[in-house]
């Protein structure tokens, strides 16, 4: 930073200071530095201040600051998103507007079977706040401890529970939104049925802050599944688990909340980040399915488990498995499935996917994909799994541990061209939950249609005209004329 940026961002700071109650403006670098490096630790960036209000009015304020001086705003929640939304890329002319300090749960209602929360309540506070309530908010993710709510409406977060309820974007009922001229648009509805035109709140919904921030949410319930049965299943191949999640659906039907695969070297992964993790099947097989069926009321769900694993290992279909026999089983199961993406974190920078393609074709899709990655970067190892009821699948590819910096860039690179070239080729899409970012801008605007390119452009112009919110995060809408 040169000596006059330098004096413009202390300028900048000032103002802020000024213009809104001090203890909100954080401008000292180490206080900032956990805003501004994003959850890999493979990013450190800047921000002119991190702002954090403590009301929607609060919010209205600091976007009403920040348009005065000319300052764009990083939206921020639990700073666990994978692709680089949250992070400022000009650090002289963003603010980080972090939500942290918005966490009040401003109703939960057991008729209504739905809650308003602000958006910076953390996922997992809020699923225990329903919980002691007796119902049940099944969105579930591993970084549910640290990533807000605000946050999840505005990725749409996926999860391992998606099978059943839907992505985020299914459990919303209503938003509270602070729009970029610091309107504040209040559609906090807990209506189920409310067809009276255009529904606004979706424009929101996976905008990843491009429009404006949400300041708070009205979310779905559901009765509380009080009865949960999880099971760890060894299979001879990847087209097993599609049979076997066929067979699945029908056998027990709607019951079926989570149903992910995972390749042997999970275990290899988990253990690097938990070395005392135990491990519960014996053998080593080809292919893993974490499965897990719940129910409330009078359903029987051990017992539809015990039949159903029955039945397809009887068939051949599944080779071994273990159905976790106390919750704390069930955890140390999950734990497997958490502890995989630690253990390829600790492995240092690695190319991570976010891919979806039809279910039928998920097979065919990794064995071509993790081919055309041995092809090309034969001393890197590929690593598929995922939540395969949605398609979806994470194709990570590791290089060796040892190389220089540039040459490990150079691989995850050219790994990223060779799996997107073959989502392409089975019309999949290059994020299915995770958003675009910055990180996967520039491959989102090489795929983007222009009707649709043109629909964007019109909805962010209509919002955002100055184009005051998150710059450069989906698309590079300054550099559209
Ligand atoms: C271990 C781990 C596991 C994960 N598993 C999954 C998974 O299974 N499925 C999945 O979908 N994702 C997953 N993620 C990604 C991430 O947790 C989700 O994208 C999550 O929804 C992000 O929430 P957050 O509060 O951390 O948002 P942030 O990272 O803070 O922000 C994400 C984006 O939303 C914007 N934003 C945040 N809050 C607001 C707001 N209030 N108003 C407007 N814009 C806002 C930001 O500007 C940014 O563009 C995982 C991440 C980790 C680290």
């Amino acid at each position: 930073m040169t000596a006059d940026v330098a004096s413009a961002v202390r300028n900048l700071q000032e103002s802020l200071r000024a213009a809104l109650t001090s203890d909100i403006v954080l401008t000292d670098r180490a206080e900032m530095l956990r805003f501004c490096r994003d959850w890999h630790g493979d990013v450190t960036s800047g921000a002119v201040a991190v702002l954090r209000p403590r009301s929607t009015a609060g919010v209205s304020a600091a976007v009403l600051a920040c348009r005065e001086l000319g300052l764009s705003i990083v939206p921020q929640g639990g700073n666990t998103g994978l692709v680089l939304g949250a992070i400022p890329d000009q650090p002289d002319g963003q603010v980080i507007l972090s939500l942290e300090r918005m966490a009040a749960t401003r109703d939960i209602d057991a008729d209504d079977f739905s809650a308003v929360v602000e958006a910076g309540c953390i996922l997992s506070e809020l699923k225990e706040q329903v919980a002691a309530k007796g119902m049940y908010f099944p969105l579930a993710l591993g970084a549910q401890g640290s990533c807000r709510i605000g946050g999840n409406v505005s990725t749409n977060a996926g999860g391992i529970n998606v099978l059943r309820y839907g992505m985020t974007r299914e459990l919303v009922l209503g938003l509270e939104v602070v729009l970029p001229d610091g309107t504040i648009f209040n559609g906090l509805s807990t209506l189920r049925k409310d067809n009276r035109g255009i529904d606004l709140k979706q424009l929101f919904i996976g905008a990843e802050g491009t429009l404006g921030i949400i300041t708070a949410v009205s979310i779905k319930l559901m009765p509380n599944p009080n009865q949960v049965a999880t099971a760890l299943l060894g299979l001879n191949s990847l087209n097993d688990v599609i049979a076997l999640y066929r067979r699945a659906r029908r056998d027990c039907c709607d019951l079926m909340s989570a149903f992910e695969f995972m390749p042997p070297l999970a275990f290899t992964l988990a253990r690097e980040a938990m070395p005392d993790l135990p491990l519960p099947i014996a053998g080593d097989y080809p292919a893993y399915v974490l499965m897990e069926i719940s129910g409330s009321g009078l359903v029987d769900i051990p017992d539809l488990m015990e039949r159903f694993l029955g039945g397809v290992m009887e068939d051949g279909l599944v080779i071994d498995g273990v159905i976790a026999s106390s919750q704390a089983q069930a955890r140390n199961l999950w734990l497997i499935r958490e502890g995989m993406n630690e253990g390829q974190a600790k492995r240092g920078p690695h190319m991570r996917t976010d891919i979806s393609v039809p279910l039928s074709r998920l097979a065919d899709f990794v064995r071509d994909a993790e081919k055309a990655v041995s092809d090309a970067l034969p001393t890197c190892v590929s690593v598929s799994y995922g939540h395969v009821g949605d398609g979806n699948v994470h194709l990570n590819v590791l290089p060796p541990s040892g190389l220089p910096a540039d040459e490990v860039n150079a691989m995850i690179y050219k790994a990223k061209v060779v799996v997107n070239e073959v989502v392409d080729i089975y019309g999949g899409s290059i994020s299915a939950e995770h958003g675009i970012g910055r990180l996967k801008r520039g491959d989102f605007e090489e795929r983007l249609p222009s009707p649709q390119r043109d629909l964007l452009t019109a909805v962010k112009r209509a919002i955002d005209p100055s184009m005051v919110m998150n710059p450069g995060c989906q698309l590079n809408f300054n550099d559209i004329s």
